[in-house]
């Protein structure tokens, strides 16, 4: 069951209020520090952030994709690293588990995942398996009841402070492709389950990524989702689907802000005697920014309704990432345009979204794997709809 439209809304204003008041404030902080201050994180609990979109029984606000995308677009008005600090738990840190676990695998978890008591972290990508996420080589070796995993896995958001990992692994050996991959739930503390310190990252300071190192790592066979050995990979495309509509969300707010940026900017430089905002070049970054912030808002929130509908918007939901995430790159590179020079400096907010915001186009598909997705399948219901041939 999702919130009434009132109680929404006003958790909607409760986040938008935590957004502005006291997150904001503290993003040249975090930029600098490379980490979020624990008071903070102690506020995002509180605030119940960690579990939107959980279902209500294991203590979520049970978000519908609708409200989950209104409400990133509202958090992504400040520093990605807001988000991404509890934004694996109400993505894809726990939606292996809310559309696959077991009853039992989900008392287990998504209670302490909802309150932040653990920070959940999916760890699928290796060196050798990015895009081609089903080329992994971390393996899983029957042992009696227990499985060994072995490998490292790379690119790990949250790693580094993870409680709990959704490690994929391949349990059949001599399987190829997505075949015999399976999904495991493993707790941090585990023998044989090692985080290295984080990466130091082009932008997102403040939210830690790093590796998942795996030696022989013992976990009972009753830590595989939904105990369907050989189904992880359908586990994780599941997972990912949805997380593609948040993440095309959390491209709007960026862009919502430095389109607000660009004209508080643009209103009080002047230059040859009048503001630059008088001119009808600068006007046309921000007409064309604040038009395609409107485009994608629109993409992604019916979306959003038709995945909420039942609709298979598998292939939708491809072309809201790929829309999103290359606005906001386009509207982040105007931004420090308007800004002149000092869009170049450290701490200027323009500088730091445009590092920020460069990993949407990267993470979660490609814009290239995006694209090649959709021309697959926007083929395929061509051919769907021909004629079959008498
Ligand atoms: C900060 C950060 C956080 C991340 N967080 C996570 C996480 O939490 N969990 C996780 O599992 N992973 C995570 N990732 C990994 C991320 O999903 C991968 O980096 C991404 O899928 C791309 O894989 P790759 O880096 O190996 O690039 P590659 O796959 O090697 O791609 C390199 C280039 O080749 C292009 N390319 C590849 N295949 C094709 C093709 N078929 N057609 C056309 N072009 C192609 C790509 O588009 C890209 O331009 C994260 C990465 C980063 C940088």
């Amino acid at each position: 069951m999702t919130l009434t439209t009132e109680s929404f809304d006003t958790l909607l204003h409760e986040v938008r209020q935590f957004i502005r008041d006291e997150c904001m404030p503290f993003e040249q902080q975090i930029d600098r520090d490379d980490q979020i201050p624990e008071p903070l994180v102690q506020r995002m609990r509180a605030l119940g952030l960690f579990g939107h979109s959980i279902p209500r029984e294991y203590g979520g606000a049970g978000l519908s994709t609708e409200q989950l995308a209104r409400v990133n677009i509202e958090v992504s008005q400040a520093a990605t690293t807001f988000r991404a600090r509890f934004g694996g738990n109400t993505g894809i840190a726990s939606e292996s588990l809310v559309v696959d676990g077991t009853p039992a695998q989900k008392q287990a978890w998504l209670p302490r995942l909802a309150s932040g008591e653990l920070t959940g972290c999916f760890a699928l990508t290796e060196a050798q398996a990015g895009s081609d996420a089903t080329a992994l080589q971390t393996v899983a070796e029957r042992d009696g009841d227990d499985y060994l995993l072995s490998g490292r896995k790379c690119f790990i958001t949250n790693a580094p402070i993870a409680g709990l990992f959704t490690v994929f692994a391949r349990t059949e050996p001599g399987t190829i492709g997505a075949k015999g991959i399976s999904a495991f739930l493993v707790e941090r503390g585990t023998p044989g389950l090692h985080t290295p310190p984080a990466y130091r990252k082009m932008g997102q300071h403040g939210s830690p990524v790093g590796e998942v190192v795996l030696a022989r790592c013992r976990v009972p066979a009753s830590a595989i989702v939904g105990h369907a050995p050989g189904q992880g990979f359908r586990t994780a495309m599941k997972a990912l689907n949805k997380q593609r509509i948040n993440l095309a969300a959390l491209c709007v707010g960026p862009a919502i802000r430095l389109v607000d940026e660009m004209v508080g900017f643009a209103s009080a430089r002047q230059q040859f005697g009048q503001a630059i905002s008088e001119f009808q070049l600068v006007q046309q970054m921000i007409a064309e920014s604040n038009t395609e912030v409107h485009a994608a808002r629109a993409l992604v929130l019916e979306t959003a309704r038709m995945r909420d509908a039942g609709v298979d918007v598998t292939m939708e939901a491809s072309m809201c990432k790929l829309f999103a995430s290359e606005m906001c790159g386009r509207v982040a590179d105007r931004a420090v345009q308007v800004f002149g020079g000092s869009g170049y400096i450290a701490d200027n907010v323009a500088e730091r979204f445009y590092r920020d915001v460069r990993l949407f186009r990267l993470y979660e598909g490609t814009s290239q794997i995006h694209l090649v997705n959709i021309a697959r399948r926007t083929m395929a219901r061509a051919r769907a709809a021909e004629p079959a041939l008498a």
